[in-house]
Parts: structure tokens; C-alpha cells; sequence
């Protein structure tokens, strides 16, 4: 998908965009292949594929959420490595309020280099693993609309990660791959602990790949309990369930 075809593909899903979103993504496609030769942060560097599968599906999470298009809402990112989903819903959405945790120092650095070159604000870096930042102890706790995550840890383990941080009301949305329906039932008993319920499965496919993707929107119904998240890497180690 190169940046005309990403234009039309925009237009064709309804996401209203100018020229000056257009030139973000330039920008944005830019300093991430260049950074890239001194980081590891990306496997995709050809421009088609950084359009299709980084930009392109980071939108697709708007599928599931169309909501991020139109109030003024906190998305948190768990992982968010280069900036996956929530910069590329940024760019689009300049309204909402994002909140990304990763835990890895230099991909922060990086980002707080990125949104200074795309001119983007509202868009908070936080250098933290999840199980400390979605603690009881952490003022973030219960406080987004919205929390995402893609290519980070299986469902069972990313629903303790991710949780703890949802308002109650609010939702966590799970890129996943097309295995999505196997990671759904391994985390059932997860979810429960966790207050969660499965509210919504988006399947999505890729334009020109036809690869297959899954939204699973998992609502928040019930507080989550203290003791979760558990201590750094416990999440990984022993998943609920
Ligand atoms: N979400 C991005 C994407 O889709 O391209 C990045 C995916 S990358 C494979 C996984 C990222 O999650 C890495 O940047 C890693 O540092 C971060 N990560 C993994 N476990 C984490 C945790 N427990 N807390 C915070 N970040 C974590």
C-alpha cells in the first residue's frame, strides 16, 4: 500500500483525514526507517509495508472504537514499541489524549523524538513495565476510556496488564491475529478474576494481503481485585487460569 493507495484506503473506510495528517505519516515513515538503522525497532522498513501493515491496521482499532473519532477520550497503549496502534490513531484523532507505557527505555526516547517531529501533543511517554504502572499504588489505575495493545503477550497474560488500568464502563481492545478465538478461551477464567466480559469480536482483514485480524473488545464490568497485576514477569510466568 503505498501513500496514495493508503489515502484512498482512508477515504474508502470513512476515516476523514487533510494533507497535513498525510504529511505526518510521511514524516512519521521516515524517521522510523531511519532510526531503525541505529534501533531495532521494526521488522517492516519497505514503505508499501509500513503503510499497510503498521499504519493501516494500527487504524483498524477505530473499527472497534469509532468513538476515539469523536470525543475527547484516554486511550492508554500497553508496549506500544514504535508507536502501535495509538500514534497512528493520534495522527488521525488530534483530539484524543494518549498514554503510552513501554518497557523499554530507548523505544520512549525514540517516541518523545517522533512526537516532537509530528508537531502532535497530548501524548503522554511513560517508561514503565505495566504490572507496575497498572498497580494499586499507581494514580493510573482505573483511568482510561480505552486501553490497547498489539503484539505484546497472549490474551490470558495481556488482560492482567491491561485491566487494571480500564475504567469501569470502559474497554480493552486486543489486536490480535487470526488465532484470536484460542486465545479468547484460554483467557476466560482471566477475565473473570479481572472484571472483564468479551463484548465484541471485530474480525478485519487486511486490504491486498487479505491477512486476517481479530478486534476482541473486552468491557470492564467489575473492579479489578488489588492483588492483580502481580509483581513484574508473574503475569508471564503463571497466567491466570
Ligand atoms: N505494539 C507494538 C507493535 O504492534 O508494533 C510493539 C510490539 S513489540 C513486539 C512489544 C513491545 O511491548 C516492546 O516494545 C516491549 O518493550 C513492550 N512490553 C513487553 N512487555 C511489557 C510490559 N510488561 N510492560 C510494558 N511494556 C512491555
Amino acid at each position: 500500500m503505498d501513500p496514495e493507495q493508503f489515502k484512498a484506503a482512508l477515504a474508502a473506510a470513512d476515516w476523514p483525514h487533510d494533507p497535513a495528517q498525510l504529511a505526518q505519516f510521511a514524516t512519521y515513515y521516515r524517521y522510523l526507517v531511519a532510526e531503525n538503522e541505529k534501533m531495532n525497532l521494526t521488522a517492516l522498513t519497505a514503505e508499501a509495508d509500513v503503510y499497510l501493515k503498521h499504519f493501516y491496521d494500527s487504524l483498524t482499532l477505530l473499527q472497534a472504537a469509532p468513538d476515539l473519532k469523536l470525543a475527547d477520550l484516554a486511550l492508554c497503549d500497553v508496549g506500544a514499541g514504535a508507536g502501535f496502534p495509538s500514534l497512528p490513531v493520534k495522527i488521525l484523532n488530534p483530539q484524543l489524549h494518549v498514554t503510552i507505557v513501554d518497557a523499554l527505555q530507548k523505544r520512549i526516547d525514540f517516541l518523545a523524538r517522533l512526537t516532537e517531529q509530528l508537531g502532535v501533543d497530548g501524548v503522554q511517554l511513560v517508561h514503565a513495565r505495566a504490572e507496575e504502572f497498572g498497580a494499586k499504588t499507581s494514580g493510573y489505575r482505573a483511568s482510561f476510556d480505552v486501553v490497547t495493545a498489539r503484539a505484546v503477550a497472549p490474551l490470558n497474560v495481556l488482560a492482567e496488564l491491561c485491566l487494571p488500568l480500564v475504567k469501569i464502563g470502559g474497554r480493552f481492545i486486543a489486536m490480535k491475529g487470526s488465532r484470536a478465538e484460542r486465545e479468547v478461551d484460554a483467557a476466560q477464567t482471566a477475565l473473570d478474576l479481572l472484571g472483564g466480559e468479551v463484548t465484541a469480536e471485530l474480525d478485519v482483514t487486511l486490504p491486498e494481503t487479505g491477512d486476517a485480524r481479530s478486534l476482541v473488545v473486552i468491557t470492564k464490568v467489575a473492579k479489578t481485585p488489588g492483588k492483580y497485576p502481580r509483581k513484574p514477569g508473574t503475569p508471564a510466568k503463571q497466567p491466570l487460569g
